[in-house]
């Protein structure tokens, strides 16, 4: 298998508390399909239980320098797959 072309491994963390979504990525969430009108995210394949992990974990973001939550950098642009405990970021400058 080829290896897929990405700028950084960016470690997944586990945070106590929930992380808050910028508007930007709640916007991505509803246009994607993933975020109902009630604000609620629900991600295909991805289990209750699965989504509250999710949902406390962040990254230290490369590019946009600071921590970012998961399910933020999962809508990025940037975000390409997320492996054992990584994702692998394609590292482009955002806006
Ligand atoms: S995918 Fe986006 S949010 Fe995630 S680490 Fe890369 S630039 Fe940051």
């Amino acid at each position: 298998m080829d290896e897929l072309e990405h700028k950084f491994e960016v470690e997944v963390k586990t945070a106590e508390k929930s992380q808050k979504l910028s508007e930007q990525a709640k916007d991505e969430l509803r246009t994607s399909g993933m975020m109902d009108e009630k604000g609620k995210i629900k991600l295909k394949g991805v289990s209750p239980k699965m989504l509250k992990r999710m949902k406390q974990e962040f990254v230290d973001c490369p590019v946009l320098k600071s921590e970012i939550g998961f399910i933020q950098c999962f809508v990025c642009p940037n975000f390409q797959s997320r492996v054992i405990g990584k994702v692998l970021c394609k590292g482009a400058l955002l806006k």
